[in-house]
């Protein structure tokens, strides 16, 4: 037997996550000029960072001998009096990517059992993967969860549900009145977890305050990221609120310095930036308008949205998604192929500056048959 035969079996099973091809790679693949190439394949912000996150970077930087603040007291303070909860019942982490598996971690295991929805994002079924629980997945309804057929997969050795809201990679929404009946009809002993990456951009009349139910439901866990709206992916920070009970658990197994002092620094500076996500949500419903507009044009058709992404359909008649995201990727633009999540015949595109949307949807014109 190999060395890698006495891995984990779970382990071994896992496919890895397929990150958005880097702009750097491209350029390499094809000798197209970095500068020339249009990413529009990670749901990054199309703004960059906010101005005060950039400031605040360049404070710091000589301060990067030290250790972070392995408590993040400064963050969780400003998130504390802007969400109205208690700073303990915060657990910071390196994107909220990290505090998703540090979920699985506390709450799953061989013999336990997580529920997540078909097209869902793919860390749901990684985190699951790597404690060696199985994953229940549960088929989508026109792309989105399917909140009952998810409440009735639930089984007694089912210990977290994961619901993306809005999803990634499809954008559907599920309404907050279902999603509060939905963890009304958990079990206490189930934990869910209400992954809220993309919740700025929602219009004001669909957003919902849902760290409010959490004293209400003391099972479920909120958590939200800076890498989208406040454009900060590349220095990871995201966080989850849970009741402090939870929150206590979360952040025993944390490492001690999850999040960075640059992160931090960002962060801090970048959450109440009340008009750059202002800026940013506008720039994105005046990029979904063009990106709606232009993929109906070409006779395409597409999932409604409420994320700062786009995904559309290239039928085989068309020449097929596959295709198409080589052509693009040919002319400099990186879009986001979504095979690995069940959907072949799909891509995924980020909002850009307009600009760049005119400039996807010309190459996407040009790459599609009839
Ligand atoms: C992007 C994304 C995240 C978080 O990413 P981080 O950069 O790790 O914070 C979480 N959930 C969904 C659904 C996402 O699309």
């Amino acid at each position: 037997m190999s060395l890698v035969d006495h891995a984990l079996s779970y382990v071994r099973a896992i496919n890895p996550y397929q990150p958005g091809k880097p702009i750097s790679e491209l350029a390499r693949e094809t000798g197209i000029a970095e500068d020339a190439i249009l990413k529009l394949a990670s749901n990054e912000n199309p703004l960059g960072m906010s101005p005060r996150a950039v400031a605040a970077v360049r404070g710091e930087i000589d301060e990067l001998a030290r250790y972070p603040d392995g408590n993040g007291f400064a963050l969780k303070d400003r998130l504390a009096r802007r969400l109205a909860v208690e700073p303990r019942q915060f657990v910071l982490g390196n994107g909220s990517n990290d505090v998703l598996e540090l979920i699985a971690r506390v709450f799953l295991a061989p013999g336990r059992a997580a529920v997540f929805a078909q097209h869902a994002f793919a860390v749901y079924p990684l985190a699951t993967m790597a404690t060696g629980a199985r994953g229940i997945e549960v088929p989508a309804r026109d792309f989105g969860h399917d909140l009952l057929a998810m409440l009735a997969a639930i089984t007694p050795d089912t210990r977290v549900v994961f619901i993306a809201n809005p999803n990634n990679p499809t954008g559907t929404f599920a309404a907050a009145e279902d999603v509060r009946q939905f963890i009304a009809g958990v079990p206490d002993e189930v934990v869910v977890v209400l992954d809220e990456a993309y919740n700025e951009y929602l219009p004001p009349e669909q957003r919902v305050d849902s760290v409010r139910w959490i004293d209400r439901y003391p099972n479920l866990v909120v958590t939200r990221t800076f890498s989208k709206i406040y454009g900060l992916a590349g220095l990871r920070v995201g966080y989850a609120v849970a009741s402090p009970a939870v929150a206590d658990l979360l952040n025993r197994i944390r490492q001690p310095f999850n999040v960075n002092s640059l992160a931090l620094a960002a962060a801090c500076a970048a959450v109440d930036d009340d008009e750059f996500v202002s800026a940013s949500y506008q720039i994105n419903r005046r990029g979904m308008a063009q990106l709606v507009d232009g993929l109906q044009s070409l006779a395409l058709r597409l999932i409604p949205s409420s994320g700062n992404f786009v995904t559309f359909e290239v039928p085989a008649e068309r020449g097929g998604a596959a295709a198409a995201n080589q052509r693009l990727l040919a002319q400099g633009v990186i879009v986001r192929p979504i095979a690995g999540y069940g959907l072949p015949d799909w891509l995924r595109v980020t909002i850009g500056q307009p600009e760049e949307n005119a400039r996807f949807l010309a190459t996407l014109g040009s790459a599609l048959d009839g």
